[in-house]
């Protein structure tokens, strides 16, 4: 009876036994297989040596704790094989306990749950991540601006945010098809994303060409000029264009630029502000930058 369960789970699990100390006394097939170690390597070896340098040594720690106290532990963890790999675990760790009570062995069994880890990372992706630019969407742009703001208020900073509309984009559909409009709005979002700086974000916002890119770390009195390097790059950029199927485009974009903290205290405020500077921008002919002012006027 005994032996069937032992058979059943070395069938369905991963089972490893290692001594207190962490030494590795044995490790059935499941177990190499995933993680591409031979025996000859897995015997001897640290427990806490595979995956070390994806799991940090306070989790170990805990575990530890945990374990030498008596009780099981139980959860999911991220390793590494032998040759790099990830993979995921669903983890149940038992002391095993002899009359006294002293452990005298751990044995761990693991259930290999590393599709459904990658299928949860790329829903979270999704979830985060304008799917055809793969640029940050509106709720992540939102949600990264609230600590932006926040590391702005500390040190006193400012923040830019240009909200940015493809001027005539939907001339590329008549003409092209939507399947060239696609690659091109793609096209357009790389380069934005390739225009800012490692601190800055760019995400589109809506299922259009509208985009949104926010640049911390602007001084107050130099903001307007620190921006128009931002700017000078993406102009540069546009101007470059790209090609889609023998066809060379370079689209111009308008632009309508809210400070923080001066237009606004929260996020929507800025961007609504940046909208209206970006509404001006539009009705003075396109291709054309405007800072948000209550009465509108020209950047350069
Ligand atoms: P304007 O200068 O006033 O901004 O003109 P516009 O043609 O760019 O018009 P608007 O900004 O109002 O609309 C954006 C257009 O860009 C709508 C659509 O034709 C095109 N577009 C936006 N997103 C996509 C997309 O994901 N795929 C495709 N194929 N076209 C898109
Ligand atoms: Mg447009």
């Amino acid at each position: 009876m005994l032996e069937s369960y032992k058979d059943a789970l070395n069938y369905a699990a991963m089972v490893t036994i290692w001594e207190p100390s962490g030494t590795i006394l044995f490790a059935n097939n499941n177990f190499k297989g995933t993680t591409g170690y031979e025996k000859e390597e897995l015997l001897g070896m640290q427990i806490a040596t595979i995956g070390r340098a994806v799991i940090p040594d306070a989790f170990y720690d805990n575990i530890r704790t945990i374990i030498h106290s008596g009780a099981i532990w139980r959860g999911e963890m991220k390793s590494l094989k032998k040759n790099g790999e990830f993979f995921w675990v669903d983890t149940t760790i038992i002391p095993l306990k002899d009359a006294e009570g002293a452990i005298y062995q751990v044995l761990a069994i693991m259930f290999d749950i590393t599709d459904r880890k990658k299928l949860e990372e790329t829903l979270h992706f999704m979830a985060y991540h304008d799917s055809l630019t793969l640029l940050p969407n509106r709720r992540l742009m939102m949600q990264e601006f609230t600590s932006l703001e926040q590391q702005a208020m500390e040190d006193q900073s400012w923040i830019a945010l240009l909200y940015i509309d493809g001027d005539d984009f939907k001339s590329i559909n008549d003409s092209f098809g939507h399947n060239t409009g696609d690659e091109f709005i793609s096209s357009f979002g790389r380069a934005l994303g390739e225009s800012i700086g490692p601190a800055d974000m760019a995400a589109r916002i809506g299922g259009g060409d509208e985009f949104v890119i926010a640049a911390p770390g602007l001084t107050s009195e130099g903001a307007g000029m620190q921006i128009k390097s931002l700017v000078t790059r993406i102009h540069q950029k546009l101007e470059e264009g790209w090609w889609i199927d023998g066809h060379h485009f370079t689209p111009t974009a308008s632009i309508g630029i809210s400070f923080y903290p001066k237009d606004g205290s929260n996020v929507e405020e800025l961007v609504k502000r940046a909208d209206s500077a970006l509404y001006e921008s539009k009705k003075s002919g396109r291709n054309q930058v405007r800072f948000y002012r209550e009465n509108p006027m020209r950047m350069q």
